[in-house]
């Protein structure tokens, strides 16, 4: 599994404890992800005698792993914390891929470390599968993301008071990352004057995720500029599908330009760039249209960090304006092919666009729905949702016809627009399947979601195309404390 101890031990000390995971009794596998196995090199069976259910009950270490948990700082809801870190979570090692890779192999609930604060370094069973449902979602849609390797739940009993499940079986997940580098922890070593270390860092984040630029004549500002356009165009992706993070703080952005941390994440039914579903959020900060300016200031936030050893600093407008300009391309590009309409030039978008955005919105239109309807429209009057939906709307006929008149390609739409996302009612029913207060319960509807996830392009089964719950009954809310 493991070739040597992972890369980050060389980093300055202060870049992380040593420490072991804290083992959790009678660990039972749950899920063990065999397609992100495969993709990895990971043979299930190879680990025998022992088994994966002990690496990740903590009681069985990988040879040549060397456990450790990371430090890093962030802002939350852009409050400065200078000391966050891995408080529930332990990296095991890297594993190299059949290409090469390296990927980062962490566990996540296993037990408390210097970072902890008051947690108790725990995460109950049900986030722990919300995650691996929620990203395997996001990479079937083809987004970056971490993912979810495997799964057990343990005897231990987690109490969360004040949520909606206060007693559940205490899980262990493992998470693949192309790394756990993120914005905080450049703010760490910048807030902490630790320049060496902040340095150590930026090389570190360049050789592994954009080597190409090492050679450059300013690498720590190449560095700076391919984290802006990475994470530019995978905000881009999050809003093409509606997807709300929910908690963007600056130790949830990864380097990389991988999505992480699926804590109060979800996606939008009906169309509205002020929709929030965490429960915590009770400004809307982290709202569905507000994603691409927390970005950017999240971006400022790392330029500012990154100051120190930047050849040259970066103002906030020029981090804006590179946001901007790599997030508009991206995200026009992906909406001319959700409408269907990309052999045409990208000025004629919004003339389309905008109009359509405003009926949605106007007629709380569901998101995935309309887009995935739309295509039926292209050639005929079909009686169809978006047609149902917005049909009473005064710029409905016109927009159609101007629409129309472009030629949308079907089968582009088709492999743009999903027919099944994971729905926050679809989620919620696997998981009060999966789990009851004191053991695991039937994962069967959790795998089938999961399973149509993986492919949704394709046309699901009628259960998962199933509409979104009307709007006003649908008090969905997502919890932070898990
Ligand atoms: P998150 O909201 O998951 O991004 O976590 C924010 C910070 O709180 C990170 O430093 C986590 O390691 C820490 N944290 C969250 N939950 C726990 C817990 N149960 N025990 C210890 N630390 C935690
Ligand atoms: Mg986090």
């Amino acid at each position: 599994m493991f070739d040597a101890p992972h890369t980050y031990l060389k980093q300055p000390p202060l870049c992380f404890e040593r420490r072991d995971p804290v083992p959790v009794p009678n660990p039972h596998m749950v899920v063990w992800n065999e397609p992100l196995a495969v993709a990895l090199g990971i043979d299930y069976d190879t680990l025998s005698p022992a088994s994966w259910a002990e690496v990740l009950a903590g009681t069985y270490r990988l040879p040549h792993s060397e456990p450790f948990a990371q430090a890093y700082a962030g802002h939350q809801y852009g409050n400065f914390v200078p000391q966050l870190g891995d408080g529930r979570a332990i990296m095991l090692g890297e594993v190299r891929d059949p290409h090469g890779r390296l990927w980062d192999v962490q566990l996540k609930g296993s037990g408390t470390t210097r970072f902890s604060r008051n947690g108790d370094g725990r995460c109950p069973l049900m986030p722990a599968l919300r995650e691996y449902i929620i990203s395997e979602a996001m990479a079937g849609l083809g987004i970056p993301t971490t993912r979810t390797l495997g799964v057990i739940a343990s005897s231990m009993i987690i109490k969360r008071p004040h949520t909606l499940h206060p007693i559940q079986p205490a899980g262990v997940m493992m998470r693949i990352a192309a790394s756990h580098i993120r914005v905080g922890t450049c703010e760490y070593f910048a807030a902490h004057q630790e320049y060496e270390a902040l340095k150590a860092v930026a090389d570190y984040a360049l050789q592994r995720h954009y080597p190409h630029l090492m050679e450059e004549a300013r690498p720590y500002e190449a560095l700076l500029r391919a984290v802006i356009h990475a994470q530019a165009e995978l905000i881009a992706a999050w809003m093409l599908v509606g997807f709300i993070h929910g908690v963007m703080n600056t130790d949830n952005m990864t380097l990389s330009g991988e999505t992480i941390d699926f804590g109060p994440c979800a996606f939008m039914n009906h169309y509205d760039p002020a929709t929030v579903f965490s429960s915590i959020d009770r400004y809307g900060r982290y709202a569905y249209g507000n994603q691409p300016s927390i970005a950017v200031w999240n971006l400022w936030v790392l330029s500012e960090s990154l100051r120190p050893v930047l050849e040259q600093p970066m103002q906030a407008d020029q981090v804006r304006e590179l946001f901007y300009a790599a997030f508009e391309r991206s995200y026009a590009h992906g909406m001319q092919k959700k409408l269907g309409i990309a052999h045409h030039a990208e000025q004629t978008l919004w003339a389309v666009l905008t109009p359509l955005l405003t009926m949605m919105h106007a007629c709380e239109a569901d998101y995935t729905l309309t887009f995935r309807t739309l295509a039926e429209l292209v050639n005929h009057d079909a009686e169809n949702y978006a047609q149902q939906t917005m049909h009473t709307h005064p710029l409905w006929h016109g927009w159609v016809q101007q629409w129309r008149a472009m030629q949308p390609d079907t089968a582009l739409m088709q492999r743009n627009n999903p027919a099944v996302i994971a729905r926050n009612h679809l989620v919620e029913e696997a998981l009060e399947a999966a789990v009851t207060p004191n053991d695991v319960g039937d994962m069967r509807p959790l795998h089938a979601l999961v399973e149509t996830l993986r492919t949704p392009y394709a046309e699901p089964q009628e259960k998962y195309r199933t509409q979104p719950p009307p709007k006003g009954s649908c008090a969905y809310e997502t919890f932070c404390g898990t």
